[in-house]
């Protein structure tokens, strides 16, 4: 029986365009073979309490079994008394590490043609933790929350990916020089794990210079490791450097192992329904997905067939200025495989 072979992955088609593009991954998972049974989960029109939000407890489970899954976008209606997908993904599974990698796509021209980098951004805590309220009337205050578990926690993540990635540098980026306490531990946890990885070279860089820096030469970057919000503004930096949202994968990482991938967009009502996404950014993400699970040559396999479609230039979206149909550019991924 071939099914017992098969590793179960959770799937959050999502929101938008989130449907049209996870179909694109399932046809070139397909076509690819890959040894994967995915367990399709959908966002609930009514409130779990068990959740407090649209995901069901049961959709938790699913990743927190399977370890594994992949999401499309999801868009969160807003103030209606519930708590963001997004966050309620975050906090539920832990998902304490975003990771993102960016590199510039051979045959498609944007400004920059040496972009290789991987921004880590912490996800948990920082101007993130919703602790906002007003103190008297016409003056609020916003908490930004920094821990010495959480920001260890991600420094250790970033200098294991670089040593296990081949990557030579890890660079700290911080704005301590304001945020003493805040940016100063993150620097200061940052600086502890870097003792323990003397092979990786280590450097502080203030984010406005590290801004100045990414749009003058990226290649003077290797691994980023910053708190929430400047990885948040950092890695659509990035993804702008390299050709747009279309293109760039992410994945989320967990307690206990549990790599939740997803695109860095969002569900793009502007194009949704009408076959015109790019399903890229969800396909590498996939990929992503794969070889956290060691599935390398599948891996390697699908990433050459999507870099080779979009260098041949004959299939590409609207977005990469072509015009292709989400279906159409798939199907040639699937005969490039
Ligand atoms: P967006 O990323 O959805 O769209 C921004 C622009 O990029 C739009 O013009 C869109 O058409 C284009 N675009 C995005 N992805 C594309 C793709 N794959 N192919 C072609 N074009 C693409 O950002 P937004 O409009 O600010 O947000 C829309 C909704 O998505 C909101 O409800 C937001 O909360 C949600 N969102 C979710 C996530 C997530 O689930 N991780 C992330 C960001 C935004």
């Amino acid at each position: 029986d071939s099914s017992s072979n098969l590793i179960r992955a959770t799937l959050f088609p999502g929101d938008g365009i989130g449907p049209e593009i996870a179909e694109a991954v399932k046809q070139v998972f397909r076509a690819a073979d890959v040894p994967i049974e995915w367990e399709e989960h959908y966002v609930g029109d009514q409130i779990d309490p068990r959740t407090q939000s649209f995901l069901t407890w049961e959709s938790l489970e699913s990743v927190r079994q399977n370890g594994v899954g992949l999401k499309g976008p999801m868009a969160t209606p807003i103030g209606k008394g519930h708590r963001s997908l997004n966050l309620t993904l975050r906090k539920e599974l832990n998902l304490y590490a975003n990771v993102r990698p960016c590199y510039s796509l051979p045959g498609y021209k944007t400004r920059y043609d040496d972009v290789d980098l991987i921004t880590i951004r912490e996800n948990t805590e920082g101007e993130y933790s919703g602790l906002e309220h007003q103190v008297v009337r016409g003056v609020v205050e916003s908490l930004k929350i920094i821990t010495r578990q959480a920001s260890l926690r991600v420094a250790e993540y970033a200098f294991h990916y670089a040593k296990t990635h081949g990557r030579e540098r890890v660079s700290a980026i911080h704005k301590a020089n304001i945020m003493q306490k805040t940016d100063g531990l993150f620097l200061k946890c940052c600086r502890e794990v870097a003792e323990k990885y003397p092979e990786i070279k280590y450097e502080e860089v203030v984010i406005d210079n590290c801004c100045m820096m990414l749009v003058k030469n990226p290649a003077l970057f290797d691994v980023l490791v910053m708190p929430n919000l400047y990885g948040d503004i950092i890695s659509d930096l990035c993804a702008g450097l390299i050709g747009g949202l279309g293109l760039t994968p992410s994945c989320n990482i967990g307690e206990g192992g549990i790599a939740l991938a997803e695109a860095v967009h969002g569900s793009a009502p502007d194009i949704a329904g009408k076959n015109m996404a790019n399903p890229t950014a969800l396909m590498l993400s996939a990929v992503t997905m794969l070889r956290h699970l060691k599935l390398h040559d599948k891996a390697d396999q699908i990433q050459n067939a999507i870099l080779n479609t979009i260098s041949e230039g004959r299939y590409r979206t609207a977005d990469l200025g072509g015009s292709s149909t989400t279906t159409d550019f798939t199907k040639a991924i699937c005969d490039h495989l």
